[in-house]
């Protein structure tokens, strides 16, 4: 299953449940290099035997200046020119990195994406947002660019361990929370064991995360309105992962519940919504309490580029399925927070 979504100025081309073969035919004629990490170039050595390849190591810290110069080296070793393409293979840090490296060497050369964890497959990889940190902070330096294909084996996903499986979730039942209620339900009925076993229902949600997000993309690729519905337990969540140092997907699960308890206050969402959604991230092996400093958490939302004033844009939800962003004082997400870790407590 194949089809093209055209952004601004450019066609991105989307391939679903094909095999790793498929990019002899995207590259054509073209030379190509392909950057990977340490983790994926071990697990899949016989994949990177025929072509020049770049493994940067595994782990966020290779989001970062150091690794982009590194990268050039070697494409420049690779004598890597206007016509090279590009392909990123592995997570989001591998995608991130690749997206941006192309984007700007040479000013600009043309890239793929071959995701291999979930987060990749749903969030990450999509929607053309590339870059690094720098220093502590996050995605600091980047370009929003589209690649030219993005081939999804399902394969990948067989050596995945089950958190960064939990990691991805996170992702899909935000776009549940946010947009499909159809989806929510069907996540709800399931477990993760039941993706992790049939890839054809793993893909069906893949597809489905997908879609909404280039739609919402599409709209708006610059971020002016409804894309930042996608931020939906990441304000929150981000300044909670900071913090804590855990992985991405515990953290915007605190993050989502801490959204629907403001909702609650603001859009009137119902309890049994926010109950619902406890009860679906447990499911998927993803926390729902976590203990933090209230304060520590909100200094680093004052630092956010969403402040104005004494006010943070957050994403709230109506209903399940159903979002819309309100700004909010900080006393009124200070007293919510209190509440969530009080509501903790027993
Ligand atoms: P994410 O995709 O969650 O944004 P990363 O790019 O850091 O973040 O990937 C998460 C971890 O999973 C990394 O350690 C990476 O090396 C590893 N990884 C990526 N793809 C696979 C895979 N298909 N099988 C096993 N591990 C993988
Ligand atoms: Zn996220």
């Amino acid at each position: 299953m194949s089809y093209s979504v055209s952004f601004s100025g450019k066609t991105v081309h989307y391939y679903f449940d094909e095999g790793l073969q498929l990019v002899d035919q995207l590259m054509g004629e073209r030379k190509a290099v392909f950057i990977t990490d340490s983790n994926v170039h071990s697990l899949y050595r016989e994949v990177f035997d025929r072509f020049n390849t770049i493994v940067i190591p595994a782990g966020e810290a290779s989001k970062s200046l150091e690794s982009l110069s590194f990268i050039t080296e070697q494409l420049i070793r690779f004598e890597a020119d206007r016509n090279t393409l590009i392909v990123g293979v592995g997570g989001g840090v591998v995608t991130d990195i690749t997206g941006f490296a192309a984007s700007v060497y040479m000013r600009g050369v043309k890239f793929g994406f071959i995701p291999a964890t979930l987060l990749a497959m749903v969030d990450a990889a999509i929607g053309g947002k590339n870059g690094v940190d720098f220093r502590l902070h996050k995605n600091m330096l980047g370009t929003i660019s589209q690649p030219e294909f993005l081939l999804f084996d399902l394969s990948f996903l067989q050596t995945l361990p089950s958190e960064e499986w939990s990691n991805g979730f996170a992702e899909v039942i935000k776009y549940g929370c946010i947009f499909d209620s159809f989806l929510f339900d069907r996540l709800v009925a399931n477990d993760m064991g039941f993706f992790r076993n049939d890839p054809q229902e793993a893909l069906a949600i893949i597809q489905k995360c997908v879609d909404w997000k280039n739609k919402v993309v599409q709209e708006d690729e610059t971020e002016q309105g409804n894309r930042k519905l996608l931020n939906f337990g990441h304000t929150a969540g981000h300044a909670i992962e900071k913090l804590l140092n855990i992985p991405h997907g515990a953290a915007i699960s605190a993050g989502m519940i801490i959204a629907c308890m403001l909702s609650e206050q603001i859009t009137g969402l119902g309890a049994d919504a926010t109950n619902a959604l406890r009860l679906l991230l447990t499911r998927y092996h993803l926390p729902v309490w976590l203990s933090f400093d209230a304060s520590e958490v909100m200094d680093i939302l004052k630092m956010d580029k969403k402040r104005k004033n004494d006010r943070i844009d957050f994403i709230l939800l109506d209903k399940i399925g159903s979002a819309r962003i309100e700004s909010l004082p900080f006393d009124v997400i200070y007293d919510t927070l209190i509440e969530y870790l009080h509501a903790g407590d027993h």
